[in-house]
């Protein structure tokens, strides 16, 4: 008898999509959602694995759950996700609780998984190691929170191999989906309200060279933009090796694809990018960004920086802080290196220490963030599209520019899902804040 479900999610936007698939095949069964653990029947927690905080995390939620299943037998707790999927002994030797255990490439199997469980099976595990190559991407029911911004996965898994990233390992080579199904989700997203859509990848570039006939992500933009009804189209991850002239230009001659490019480049010293087995130099990468603000003047450009990789020097080191005020970056994810068992930087020998992790990870983020600050101050007196995401706690609304930058800005909640010009007021270096135009309201 199918009752609530609530999911617990970690990790990147690609596990956020699938928790959405996971709601959608929960609620095909006839469950509900439960804001809270606490009054759901069924408690699912997608885990992530890119780093070893992540693990950790997702283990000791497990561990807090527990105290839930013990007053609450009937509560059929599932793990899923990219953690089952590296290290599937330790997540059933460590989460004896749990009902459910199933791997990334098992999603689809959830329904099937769950009657065994409710049937009387005790533990119910299954862990693919890789989907079998010539069955089809099932096309799976999604059921997404929010009516305004959506993902899509074009494309599934990596074949890049660097050498500190789980993600291949885990998620399995790349798989593209067929424009047709890509086109199909989006045109469906349209009817159902949304107005932006995020093409997602591990590495979006590389869409299309797996399919017959062969196509590439510069095509897929231009079928999407067709769709009536979307306002806005992102797309990412990017890899710096394989981002083409054609996707740029392409992105510049189609109104509604944002300028935002989210290009990683990991580190600035090029010893470091080959010891990551990135496929680029500094100066490769400093000519995609040169061809970007060439072609896409207004752009944002954000990037993911790891400090602390096997071997970095404090030279090396300086190098990243260089290319950082060098390129001047929007925005920096950034991350103390973490080794993952199984990847080949894990065994390298020259391991840097901890502290000098952190010490690096904290000057990065000044600069970073001193870094974003004068990139945003550039914006004060502007007006910029926004398209209104949702009402925040306080009553004011949250929306973004079409440079992915968050606005924050007075208004009525009916302008949720709306397209609104914001005078910007204030800059800091994550959030702007702003003023609507009234008078100037686009058509959402
Ligand atoms: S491109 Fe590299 S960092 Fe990105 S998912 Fe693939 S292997 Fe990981």
């Amino acid at each position: 008898m199918p009752g609530r479900y609530h999911i617990i999610t970690y990790g990147c936007q690609m596990n956020v999509r699938d928790s959405e698939t996971l709601a959608g095949l929960l609620e095909t069964m006839g469950y509900q959602p439960a804001d809270r653990p606490e009054e759901a029947d069924v408690v699912l927690v997608n885990t992530c694995t890119v780093r070893e905080s992540a693990d950790d995390r997702a283990y000791g939620r497990l561990g807090e759950l527990r105290r839930l299943k013990q007053q609450n037998p009937g509560l059929v707790l599932g793990v899923a996700g990219c953690l089952v999927q590296k290290d599937r002994e330790e997540v059933l030797r460590r989460v004896p609780h749990a009902d459910l255990v199933f791997g990334v490439h098992n999603l689809h199997r959830l329904p099937d998984l769950l009657r065994q469980v409710q049937h009387g099976c005790q533990r119910v595990y299954e862990v693919w190691d890789r989907r079998p190559k010539d069955e089809p991407l099932p096309i799976l029911p999604v059921a997404r929170r929010g009516r305004v911004r959506a993902y899509v996965n074009v494309i599934h898994g990596c074949n890049k191999f660097c050498t500190f990233c789980i993600v291949p390992f885990v998620r399995g080579r790349e798989r593209s989906v067929p424009p047709e199904q890509v086109v199909a989700e989006v045109r469906e997203l349209a009817s159902q309200g949304f107005s932006e859509v995020i093409l997602l990848g591990q590495n979006v570039d590389s869409y299309g060279h797996d399919l017959r006939p062969r196509t590439d992500l510069a095509d897929l933009l231009l079928r999407v933009h067709e769709v009536e009804g979307i306002s806005r189209i992102r797309f990412t991850t990017n890899h710096p090796r394989d981002m083409t002239e054609k996707l740029v230009r392409t992105v510049a001659g189609l109104p509604k694809v944002c300028e935002h490019i989210h290009l990683p480049v990991q580190s600035g010293d090029d010893e470091i990018l080959r010891r990551m087995h990135r496929g680029y130099t500094v100066a490769d990468y400093l000519r995609t960004v040169d061809l970007i603000r060439r072609v896409l003047p207004q752009a944002s450009l954000t990037t993911d920086l790891i400090v602390g990789f096997p071997g970095e020097t404090e030279e090396q080191f300086e190098n990243t802080l260089r290319l950082v005020e060098t390129v001047g970056f929007d925005a920096c994810n950034t991350a103390a290196y973490s080794p993952r068992d199984g990847t080949k930087a894990a065994s390298f020998p020259d391991q840097v220490d901890e502290e000098t992790k952190q010490r690096r990870l904290w000057a990065l983020n000044q600069l970073a963030e001193r870094v974003a600050y004068a990139r945003n101050q550039r914006l004060v007196g502007t007006v910029q599209e926004v398209l209104v995401e949702a009402q925040g706690r306080g009553g004011g609304l949250m929306g973004r520019t079409r440079t992915n930058k968050v606005v924050t800005f007075d208004g009525s909640p009916d302008l949720v899902g709306r397209l609104v010009w914001v005078r910007i007021r204030e800059a800091g270096s994550w959030v702007l804040r702003g003023e609507a135009q009234v008078e100037t309201l686009l058509a959402g």
